[in-house]
């Protein structure tokens, strides 16, 4: 693979794999724009180097053929703001008018390309449509972190019909791979990771992979009450996977015998219904009253967690400590950023990723005072389950 910032894109035109899979309202416009912004620094050292840049992406889930709310000619304007320049747009992803449009494409110029999902064969991989893709540009340059964990044709059967120098990771790829590799394989001591969110069956392997990583890891939010109740706690109506009773006992286990510190917030705050306006108090999170939930970690945890935060080198935060889109209930979520912010501050590098902690990160307005936001949900919870990422293992080869 070639080093991006390295490679002169003169003259060349370069197919760019972007994950501008953003939300739209039902006027269609884009109500959070973070992944197309995050693209904006590659595209713009292409077009500067005096190349060309050919987007292409998903929106959506399409069933299999164009649908109007899932095109992304809705893209088209703001993506022209962000950049300062127009956009070409092709009303397909391959076919004749892709291929003219592509053919014609200047230095300088930007042409995005429509839904890849509105063909089928993109989710299987299909080796023929890759194939046709590819034929678009002279450089296959992957930008798609948030895709990185699908085999797709566009995220990684592609890469093969590139030689090694012609393929590369964008510099958002670029940056999220290097800050992941960072925290995984290069942390320093104390590491502390924190996950949170409401399922423990969602964040079993992420567990089970830290466990031979981190030396401490805090359990926060809904998950931490199947823990709660494994150890023999009372926790009322809070949540709890009933199934997963032994899996959080055998975690447990496990961190002892690798000398894993797990901490588990010693209160809540607690509700007597699942609802904003809930009437609220606290209690021990291994007392809670019947007919109450345990909606957000207490302020003996959060001191409890930010003393661990504030001692720790290496921090991964992924997933709030409590239902912090309810404003009585994110208090804990809150007070785990400022802690992060603080310990990052003071020369610990941090790094959070996981859709809900980095929608936290914003709404409290802490993501500039941490050392890196992940755009990758899906991809960054895989990269830390320890699984190889079939965008990233096909620019690498
Ligand atoms: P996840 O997608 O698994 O990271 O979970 C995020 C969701 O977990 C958020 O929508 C939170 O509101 C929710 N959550 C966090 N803490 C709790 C809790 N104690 N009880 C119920 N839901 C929670």
């Amino acid at each position: 693979m070639s080093k991006f910032a390295d490679y002169n894109f003169s003259g060349q035109k370069a197919l760019v794999r972007v994950d501008y899979n953003v939300p739209l309202n039902d006027k269609f416009e884009i109500t959070d724009d973070t992944r197309m912004r995050a693209t904006v620094p590659t595209i713009k050292k292409i077009l500067n180097d005096g190349g060309s840049a050919i987007l292409m992406s998903h929106l959506g889930r399409p069933k299999g053929g164009p649908e109007d709310k899932f095109s992304l000619k809705h893209l088209i304007k703001h993506l022209s703001e962000l950049l300062g320049s127009p956009v070409l747009f092709a009303n397909d992803c391959i076919g004749e008018q892709a291929h003219l449009t592509a053919n014609m494409l200047r230095p300088g110029e930007v042409l995005l390309l429509e839904n890849l999902r509105f063909y089928k064969e993109e989710e299987k991989g299909d080796v023929a449509f890759a194939k046709k893709l590819s034929t678009l540009g002279d450089v296959y340059v992957n930008d798609a972190f948030g895709t990185a964990h699908r085999a797709h044709a566009s995220t990684a059967v592609i890469a093969q019909f590139f030689p090694p120098d012609k393929r590369m990771f964008g510099l958002l790829m670029e940056s999220e791979v290097s800050s992941a590799e960072k925290v995984l394989h290069q942390s320093q001591r104390p590491f502390v990771a924190i996950i949170g969110g409401a399922k423990v069956s969602d964040k079993i392997l992420i567990i089970e992979n830290l466990l031979d990583r981190a030396t401490d890891i805090i359990i926060g939010g809904g998950m931490a009450y199947t823990f709660m109740k494994a150890m023999g706690g009372k926790i009322g109506n809070s949540l709890c996977e009933e199934d997963r009773l032994g899996t959080a006992n055998e975690l447990l286990k496990k961190a002892a015998e690798k000398n894993v510190s797990i901490h588990l917030p010693s209160d809540s705050v607690i509700a007597d219904k699942f609802d904003a306006n809930a009437n609220d108090s606290t209690a021990p999170s291994n007392n809670i009253p019947d007919g109450w939930m345990g909606l957000d970690i207490g302020e003996n945890a959060c001191e409890q967690f930010s003393n661990v935060i504030r001692n720790s080198k290496t921090i991964l935060w992924n997933g709030p400590m409590g239902v912090f889109e309810m404003q009585k209930f994110q208090h804990g979520t809150k007070a785990i950023a400022m802690a992060i912010a603080a310990s990052t501050q003071n020369g610990a590098y941090s790094l959070v990723g996981g859709g809900d902690s980095v929608a936290a990160v914003n709404q409290f307005g802490f993501a500039d005072k941490v050392s890196y936001v992940s755009t990758g949900g899906g991809a960054m919870l895989e990269y830390f389950e320890g699984k190889e990422l079939p965008g990233i293992a096909a620019i690498k080869g």
